[in-house]
């Protein structure tokens, strides 16, 4: 019998209304583990290139791991994946919170969803009973009223419900997913595809109990070790005093808090809306499932911006996205604008970022008074801002066009407006300067979704001592977070196989190595006891390195190469004030790291993995797939 996990994929077929159920062999979960790695399997399976990633033949999938449950800190992130009406290409998004063990608990170690249903509809999943649920009544409500409504209607307040907001019904091609009010599969646009199914919500529930590890003492052991750990160590000790706001001012000290729309990466306003503001209005804080370290916010404002708790509060992209990225100081505004996407299922980097690209529009007349009913939004506009969220959520004048995104906004908006809009093939950048760490200008370029950065960790912190936490991913040598070199590369490339491990495993990148309690060490300790299996380091990041392959071959089918392994013009351009003034990045340096990066991952100048590297990861049926597209 399987330890940790269930051993069943749901698959669920919304035109027909009808489900079956997988049971596939231990081989199965060894050689692809869940998050991405579980998904890109599926996506690859189930969709030929070239589909509308709004139409039926898209595959939306949610997963979990074969740990995630477990009661450790940190061992609930899932992920929701399926093409990206974004992008195009490979979509994913992960997310905290409660969801993922739920599912699990429910009897499902993922669930693949294909079709369209003919009218809303609610997935429910009870202790392993499946029933697909009609969702008229909580069609067009926002998340918190929509978790209230099915909890009554299954008639279990602890049902654990990942839904979608009215711009998710809209296809707001950055919806979100949320789950529990507070927590977003933010990018990639998973909340349009969802709508695109009339699928309103997945709900579950089950019993924990039924999961059984294989050495059950040893996990209880490891998690009191870990949370105890998670208290006397200091970067976990800041995340949970502080949070993630706490980046703001840090970043802006740095000179790297993208602001006024990528013009600038100092903004004045910074303290405002980090901490120390920041703790003006945090009520308390919040959690994920088994948590130690919680360092979730909820926050509570005055008037005129009174935000419902709730929703939580703002993390740092949101801080800095609707705030220094659009010239914002207030704070309030800012915790406003996060309850509203969080109601609505907007993701908050998209939404930030397109209401900047709008307010650089408006200050150059790209865009003008008569775009938006008579209103010129300029950075630093609160109410303007505010504005523009509620006419993207509903989809009306200027905010129909803004619903589509930074890039097909500006290609319709025309040639003037492309001087002011910024992707990675088609996402919306997250909040991180690449020019002070140039290993987030890799993992922004070369990450399968667009722009990430969660793709690796982030350079400033392996400077000097600190690499030597680098040391079991065979890096020994001081990182420089301003150098493009062979090195950085090298670093990336082994940075990308520490954090995709979380994303494989769903596990939070703020409790485990390189930086925070458990150590890479005892991360397979933990992955050994709850499964049985005699696992090591190297066959996990094998397993990493398997579902980044699949993913760019994912994209490879849908015709992306290494003209979209870029930046965008602003990193290209010396940063104009502040401690790192003139630095830039050099485009052909970054194309050479790019084409190095290619060749150590034994991939072709185009970026196609060889015919020998699919066979080292025993991913030979790709080949199959490939020449399909
Ligand atoms: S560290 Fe924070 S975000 Fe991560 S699981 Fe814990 S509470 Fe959630």
């Amino acid at each position: 019998m399987p330890y940790g996990y269930n051993g069943k994929i749901l698959h669920v077929n919304l035109t027909d209304l009808n489900f079956e159920i997988e049971t596939p062999e231990e081989i199965f979960y060894r050689r692809y583990i869940g998050g991405s790695g579980l998904a890109a399997y599926y996506l690859l399976k189930n969709i030929g290139p070239g589909v509308d990633p709004l139409g039926p033949e898209n595959v939306l999938i949610f997963t979990g791991s074969v740990v995630t449950g477990a009661p450790f800190s940190g061992f609930s992130r899932y992920t929701v994946a399926a093409k990206s009406p974004l992008t195009g290409g490979f979509g994913e998004s992960e997310a905290g919170g409660y969801f993922g063990p739920e599912l699990k608990f429910s009897g499902f170690d993922a669930v693949v969803i294909k079709g369209k249903a003919p009218k809303p509809v609610y997935l429910w999943i009870n202790n392993g009973r499946v029933e697909l649920k009609d969702a008229d009544a909580v069609w067009g409500l926002g998340n918190a009223e929509t978790l209230d409504k099915i909890r009554e209607d299954v008639g279990d307040d602890k049902a654990r419900i990942a839904s979608i907001g009215p711009a998710g019904e809209r296809m707001v091609l950055f919806a979100n997913v949320m789950n529990e009010l507070a927590h977003a599969n933010g990018r990639c646009g998973m909340g349009a595809v969802m709508g695109s199914k009339h699928l309103k919500a997945v709900a579950c529930r089950g019993d924990a109990k039924h999961l059984e590890f294989a050495d059950a003492e040893h996990v209880k052991k490891l998690v009191s070790w870990h949370n105890q750990r998670i208290k006397e160590h200091l970067p976990n000790q800041n995340m949970r005093k502080y949070g993630t706001p706490m980046f703001v001012v840090g970043l802006n000290k740095a000179g790297i808090l993208p602001t006024r729309n990528w013009r600038e990466s100092v903004f004045e306003g910074a303290e405002k809306i980090g901490v120390p503001g920041y703790e003006k209005i945090l009520k308390r804080n919040a959690t994920c499932y088994r948590c130690a370290v919680g360092c979730k916010r909820v926050v509570e404002t005055a008037e005129p911006y009174h935000v419902n708790p709730r929703y939580g509060g703002p993390e740092y992209e949101t801080l800095a996205s609707f705030g220094s990225l659009c010239g914002i100081d207030d704070l309030g505004a800012v915790a406003k604008a996060n309850e509203l996407c969080n109601h609505n299922g907007l993701d908050t980097i998209g939404a930030g970022a397109v209401v900047a690209f709008a307010m650089e529009c408006f200050e150059n007349g790209v865009l003008t008074a008569a775009d938006a009913d008579g209103r010129k939004i300029l950075f630093g506009d609160a109410d303007g801002m505010l504005w523009l969220v509620d006419k993207i959520v509903n989809r009306k004048g200027l905010g129909d066009l803004l619903a589509q995104g930074v890039k097909r906004a500006a290609q319709k908006i025309g040639d003037k407006a492309q001087a002011y809009a910024f992707t990675i093939k088609g996402q919306e950048i997250p909040l991180h300067d690449p020019r002070g760490k140039t290993g987030i200008g890799l993992s922004f370029a070369l990450s399968p979704t667009g722009a990430d950065h969660v793709e690796t960790p982030h350079d400033t912190i392996f400077v000097g001592d600190a690499v030597k936490l680098l040391a079991p991913l065979g890096i020994l040598d001081p990182v420089v977070p301003l150098a493009l070199d062979e090195a950085k590369v090298h670093f990336f490339k082994q940075g990308q196989l520490s954090w995709g491990l979380n994303n494989v495993l769903g596990i939070c990148n703020f409790v485990d190595a390189p930086l925070f309690a458990l150590s890479y060490e005892k991360l397979i300790e933990a992955v050994k006891a709850i499964t049985g299996w005699e696992t090591s380091l190297w066959e996990l990041l094998r397993a990493t390195e398997r579902s980044e392959v699949m993913a760019r071959i994912f994209n490879n089918r849908e015709g992306f190469g290494p003209e979209d392994d870029c930046l965008f013009r602003r990193l290209h351009e010396p940063i104009p004030a502040g401690p790192l003034k003139g630095q830039r990045i050099d485009p052909d340096r970054m194309k050479k790291a790019i084409q190095l990066y290619y060749e150590m991952m034994g991939w072709d100048e185009q970026g196609r993995p060889l015919p020998a590297k699919l066979h080292d990861l025993s991913l030979g049926w790709l080949m199959e797939t490939e020449s399909d597209g």
